[in-house]
């Protein structure tokens, strides 16, 4: 084919204007040439992001300095796409997906732009045992054979590209193959033979649909968090968002969600943030350890990475890398996390993208089809039945960090819309140290909890006049306050002392078992239904801070200890013993 080739007319900041002739596509790949005088031009990755007639807008994924009017491009022919197969587990990626560590080993300590490395290993080998057989028909997705890649069963699938039926003719027998190495020929319905190779190619921006049918998200996705598993739920194939200010533990939150939720694999996509916290990020997965395995956490992993000094569009790039990167595993029969933090960065990106192309401008200055492009990625979301019968799921889960913490903007307003789980970060609880400082009023999920919904909304309706009793006491003042409505407001403190809080960094009470979960209502349910006579303010109070530090002490017992029965009755016995009516 012959490659199309244009040159730049303008440019302005990340974004340029090509003039061309020929045929080129909507989010196709080309290279901005700076010519140099001492050797080959350094080529800048960009993308098209418009096309009108003889003219293509595109966003350069790097810094455009000395590119110039005149300058050469190159079109590619091919979509922004990534590489999969084996070899992604573990890895750390820019937006791009290009391999972080190996960059930096190439280009020292400051990135050169121009630099673009394979997102999978060329040289690594890996064992591949064949599955079909040769006369066997098989379509996009379905397996042509398998290799190991850490504790799972990579498959080797038809590429999800490819259109109709093909035919096995041969299939390469069992050994070790690079990820280039042809395992399989087969020939499509007119006879004309492809080969398969253990790696294919897919365009991000595009979602992969090779499965038999979508699943109703409807089963709950344990996160170990009660907070979110027993009040707002995350469904496995599900989506949600944590809204929150700076500082309120969102990272926190879905760092503690990458290590003790019930999926085979987690995604990170670290987007935007300040490069201090992404660096954090970075150190802190290898050093977690797998709850499942006891190995780092890190060989189920993939970290794809875009700081806040790297370039915007290679940000609004990311999440779609990220977003593919699972679609690719639940192909495989697997769960998979996404966790994106945090998706106004992205949307930031797209809001600077928008600007550049003068379109006219939305709320804040986002673009109008801001909403339908946040519905489109977390549309990608899903739990799938897949061609052979097995199940795979990617759950995505956004934080967004609204200025100031205010949801009333563009950004948590259109997430709101789509997903079906919030997790609304509170300042004022966060400010109390009270973690997770998800707002047990405001959040809300659609999907099912592992407590019956009557009994999780009991105790909602605890905290929520709990709540409106300690407000009315900052007017009153507690003498001013019934005794009665004063144990509510006690019972209110002790259900989020005991229940909503729960400390991530404490080895026991850092993931809570959904069985682990239910022992726990169970008790707290006693403790809170129960009717308390105390006639003196002063005394209810002590009471129900012992009932907190009983109830503390079993949250902080394995459930396997010796002493998990016993703490349990201690609470019990407190509860037996304070002054019924
Ligand atoms: P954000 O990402 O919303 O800006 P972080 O997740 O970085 O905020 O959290 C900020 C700080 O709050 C953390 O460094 C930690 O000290 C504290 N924090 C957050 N969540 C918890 C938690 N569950 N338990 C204890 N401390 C927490
Ligand atoms: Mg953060």
């Amino acid at each position: 084919m012959n490659k199309t080739t244009g040159k730049v007319t303008g440019v302005n900041g990340n974004m340029i204007t090509v003039a061309f002739t020929g045929a080129v596509a909507q989010n196709e790949v080309g290279y901005a040439c700076i010519p140099s005088e001492k050797g080959p031009a350094l080529r800048l990755m960009s993308e098209i992001v418009r096309i009108r007639n003889g003219v293509a807008d595109l966003q350069v994924f790097e810094d455009t300095r000395d590119l110039k009017v005149g300058d050469e491009l190159d079109f590619s022919g091919d979509l922004l796409a990534a590489e999969l197969g084996p070899g992604l587990l573990g890895r750390v990626y820019d937006g791009l997906l290009n391999p972080l560590p190996e960059l930096a080993e190439q280009c020292g300590f400051f990135l050169q732009r121009g630099t673009y490395l394979p997102s999978l290993d060329r040289t690594a080998k890996w064992a591949f045992t064949p599955v079909a057989k040769p006369g066997d028909r098989l379509t996009a997705g379905e397996t042509v054979g398998t290799v190991p890649e850490g504790v799972y069963t990579h498959r080797i699938m038809i590429p999800f590209a490819w259109r109709g039926v093909y035919t096995v003719k041969s299939v390469a027998p069992a050994g070790e193959y690079g990820v280039e190495d042809a395992i399989a020929t087969v020939c499509d319905a007119k006879g004309a033979e492809r080969q398969v190779c253990l790696m294919q190619r897919w365009p991000v921006k595009l979602p992969i649909t090779c499965y038999a049918e979508r699943l109703r998200p409807t089963e709950t996705l344990s996160t170990g968090i009660r907070s979110v598993d027993t009040f707002f739920p995350v469904a496995v194939g599900g989506t949600y968002c944590i809204p929150g200010p700076f500082g309120a533990g969102k990272t926190v939150i879905q760092h503690q969600t990458s290590q003790h939720a019930d999926v085979d694999i987690v995604i990170v996509a670290a987007c935007g943030e300040r490069a201090g916290e992404v660096v954090e990020t970075l150190r802190e997965f290898p050093e977690l350890t797998d709850p499942k395995t006891g190995r780092t956490l890190m060989d189920r992993t993939i970290i794809i990475c875009n700081t806040s000094s790297m370039p915007v569009a290679a940000r609004e790039a990311s999440v779609y890398t990220a977003v593919t990167l699972a679609g690719y595993y639940r192909q495989m029969g697997l769960n998979v996390l996404l966790l994106a933090d945090s998706t106004s960065r992205w949307a930031q990106a797209l809001r600077e993208m928008s600007g550049r192309l003068e379109e006219i401008p939305g709320d804040e200055a986002f673009p109008a089809y801001l909403e339908s492009v946040i519905a489109g990625f977390y549309e990608r979301a899903g739990r799938v039945r897949l061609k052979d019968g097995t199940i795979g799921s990617v759950t995505i889960g956004g934080t967004v960090s609204p200025a100031g913490g205010n949801f009333d903007e563009p950004v948590t307003q259109a997430t709101l819309k789509v997903v079906g789980a919030f997790h609304g970060l509170s300042r004022a609880r966060s400010d109390a140290r009270r973690f997770p400082a998800i707002d047990p009023l405001d959040s809300w999920s659609k999907y099912p909890s592992v407590i019956e919904q009557p009994r999780v909304e009991a105790i909602r309706t605890i905290l929520r006049k709990g709540s409106d009793v300690e407000q009315m006491m900052k007017v009153v003042g507690e003498e001013g306050t019934a005794m009665d409505d004063f144990v509510v407001f006690l019972k209110k403190e002790l259900v989020d002392a005991v229940y909503l809080q729960q400390n991530a960094f404490n080895d026991v009470d850092a993931s809570s078992s959904v069985e682990r979960q239910r022992a726990s209502f169970d008790i707290l349910e006693q403790v809170v239904s129960a009717t308390y006579a105390y006639t003196d303010k002063a005394e209810a109070r002590r009471a129900f801070l012992r009932l907190q530090q009983a109830f503390i002490d079993w949250n902080n017992t394995p459930m396997d200890g010796q002493d998990y029965g016993a703490r349990r009755q201690a609470i019990l016995t407190l509860v037996s013993e304070a002054p019924h009516e």
